[in-house]
This record gives C-alpha cells, sequence and structure tokens, in this order.
C-alpha cells in the first residue's frame, strides 16, 4: 500500500451505519487503523448506531474516548439503514465519504483501491462484490434487482446495494436518502449528472450475528424501484407522464361516450349499458390524470427556483468569485 503524497491528503470521511454488531465494531476499527494508518490520511470515522439493543454503543463510545477522530451517532431506535445514513451524511466533513457495513463483510483494505479509483475523475464508485459470501437465495434475488435496475434507469452497475461506496462530498449534499432508498444512491448520483463508477471488491462471510436484511426486502422493493424510476425519469416534467396517460384515457372514454350517444339518437337505450359506466370513468380518470399532472408542474417549477437545486459542476464567474466543487 502506498502512502499518500502531501497534495493527497485530503480529509476523508468513514461513514458505517451500524445495528446490533458489537462483536464487529473492535475488530472492524482496529482493520481501520491499521488501513488508515499506512495510508497518512487525515481521516475521520462516523459510526451511527441505528438504535442498537445490544452493547454497541457501549463499544463504540469507548473507542470515541481513545480516538479524537471517531464520531459516534445514536438515532433514538431503529429506522433502517437509510435514515442511518443520511444521519451521517448530514455532519461529515471529508471531501471524500467512503460507506462501509460494520459487519466486517466489507474489508477495510478496499479503501485504498476506492481512492485510487476516483483519481479518475469519478464522483461515486460503487463497490462490486464479484464472490459474494452471502446465501443463496440473496445471491440471486440481488442479480434480479440488479439487472431490472440497471434496465430501468440505465445506470450500469452490477451491485447498485453494495454498502461499501465512495463519493465526493457534493454527492453528498446533492442527494436525499430516506425509506428504503440508500439501494439507488448511484441512480440519484448518476440522474443529477454524476460520473459513477464500480470497483471489483472482496467479499467475506458474515462472522458475527445475522443479516438485518431478509426476503421480505425484497417483496416491498418493488414500490422503491417505482418511485426512483418515477423521480429519476419524470420528477422535472410530471406531466409528460400523467398527461399521455390522462389523455388516451379521455379520448378512449371519449370514442365510447360519442359511440353510445350515436345510438341514442337513432332511438336505442343505452341506460343499463356498463359501457356507459367505462365512458364516463375514462373520461374523469383522463382529466384528473391530466390534473395531477399539471400539479406536479407547478410544484416542481417551484422547486427549480431554487438555485442550489441547479446541477452545476463547476463556474467561471470573476465577480462571484466561487466554484462550487
Ligand atoms: N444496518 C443498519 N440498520 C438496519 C439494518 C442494518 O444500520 O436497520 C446496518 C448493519 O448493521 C450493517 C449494514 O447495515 O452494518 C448492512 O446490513 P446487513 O449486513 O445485515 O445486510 P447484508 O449484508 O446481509 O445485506
Ligand atoms: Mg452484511
Amino acid at each position: 500500500m502506498k502512502k499518500l503524497s502531501k497534495g493527497e491528503k485530503r480529509k476523508i470521511s468513514l461513514l458505517i451505519p451500524l445495528f446490533n454488531e458489537e462483536e464487529s465494531l473492535p475488530i472492524l476499527y482496529r482493520e481501520l487503523r491499521e488501513t488508515l494508518e499506512v495510508l497518512g490520511i487525515d481521516y475521520e470515522i462516523i459510526f451511527v448506531d441505528d438504535g442498537s439493543t445490544d452493547k454497541s454503543f457501549l463499544v463504540l463510545e469507548r473507542i470515541h474516548q481513545e480516538d479524537n477522530n471517531v464520531k459516534v451517532i445514536q438515532l433514538r431506535k431503529n429506522f433502517g439503514k437509510s435514515a442511518a445514513m443520511a444521519a451521517g451524511l448530514a455532519i461529515v466533513r471529508g471531501e471524500l465519504i467512503i460507506t462501509l457495513d460494520a459487519d466486517l463483510q466489507d474489508n477495510p483494505e478496499e479503501i485504498p483501491h476506492f481512492i485510487e479509483k476516483m483519481k479518475e475523475g469519478y464522483d461515486l464508485i460503487c463497490g462490486w462484490r464479484v464472490d459474494r459470501f452471502d446465501p443463496f437465495f440473496k445471491r440471486w434475488s440481488s442479480r434480479v434487482f440488479n439487472f431490472t435496475t440497471s434496465f430501468f434507469t440505465n445506470v450500469r452497475l452490477h451491485d447498485f446495494n453494495c454498502g461499501f461506496k465512495a463519493f465526493r462530498s457534493e454527492v453528498a449534499k446533492e442527494i436525499k436518502i430516506y425509506g428504503e432508498l440508500h439501494r439507488y444512491i448511484p441512480v440519484f448520483a448518476s440522474w443529477r449528472g454524476f460520473k459513477v463508477g464500480e470497483l471489483e471488491v472482496r467479499h467475506r462471510p458474515r462472522r458475527f450475528g445475522k443479516s438485518k436484511f431478509g426476503v421480505e426486502r425484497f417483496f416491498r422493493g418493488f414500490w422503491d424501484f417505482l418511485t426512483v424510476f418515477f423521480l429519476t425519469k419524470y420528477m422535472r416534467r410530471p406531466l409528460h407522464f400523467f398527461g399521455p396517460v390522462g389523455l388516451l384515457a379521455f379520448l378512449l372514454g371519449l370514442i365510447i361516450n360519442l359511440y353510445l350517444s350515436l345510438l341514442w339518437f337513432s332511438g336505442t337505450p343505452i341506460g343499463s349499458r356498463p359501457l356507459l359506466i367505462l365512458g364516463v370513468l375514462l373520461m374523469i380518470l383522463g382529466i384528473q390524470s391530466i390534473s395531477i399532472g399539471l400539479l406536479g408542474e407547478m410544484i416542481t417549477s417551484r422547486y427549480h427556483q431554487d438555485e442550489s437545486n441547479f446541477p452545476i459542476r463547476r463556474r467561471l464567474d470573476k465577480e462571484r468569485n466561487n466554484s462550487p466543487g
């Protein structure tokens, strides 16, 4: 492992969300220290205790007392990995942020490889656990998840859900993670115009405790996917989504009702026909859908008045004399 030169010595923040990982923490901390000391880098380690019910927080408290570079956040109860990450991201100071899991499955020796890879000009590097040490079902459901996410979002990654990621602080400032959306960090980043890449990492089996993510997460994942799909594709133009759907329904309803009107004028009774209900329903649905789209446009137009929402990479402007990034 090569030591970083002076110019490269920017602060990095390690962000580690955890829930009931008391046995792993001391080992993880030791491994992290070893790697970071060899690198000779200015660092901070932020542990976010996501409402652990074991002794995790006590262990962290002890580490914090001995090491000024270690910060600890304790959430009031278990809010989930996304909330823990968001809480940590709110206080990070480093120019480069590296997230990893606390269960020793992510090997800290990969950290220098992430730093190297970031130098190729990426804004975010997502880990890719090529040989993954997880149960069979999890590996396969994860494959399906990765394939569909990649297909629908056009972000070509193999392992979106890998806890091991590196990204610049600008990325952290712009993306908002809540619910179960930590899986989609690379998607949001890419959607905001950041350059996203991946790095093959070695993975290790879980040594202590058990996985916090069971099968049920994948079934709930559909709704997350819908959210992400909508947010990334139509957030800036909701009417483009609701408009065509609404127009189609409205026109279909209109044709049906015109046909029924013709029948009625020619003397055929139409009052008892189910088609009438369908026609009326489609027209109402159509108008509603278009109205929802218009409402969405009103909301987004307000949102985009705020200057901080423009995805600017650099700005050359002597008067202002500042350039984000
Ligand atoms: N985790 C968390 N809050 C939760 C669940 C998990 O902070 O509600 C942490 C967990 O302690 C670990 C990381 O998220 O550091 C990944 O969880 P886990 O290892 O259980 O997931 P898996 O590797 O099995 O996908
Ligand atoms: Mg794990």
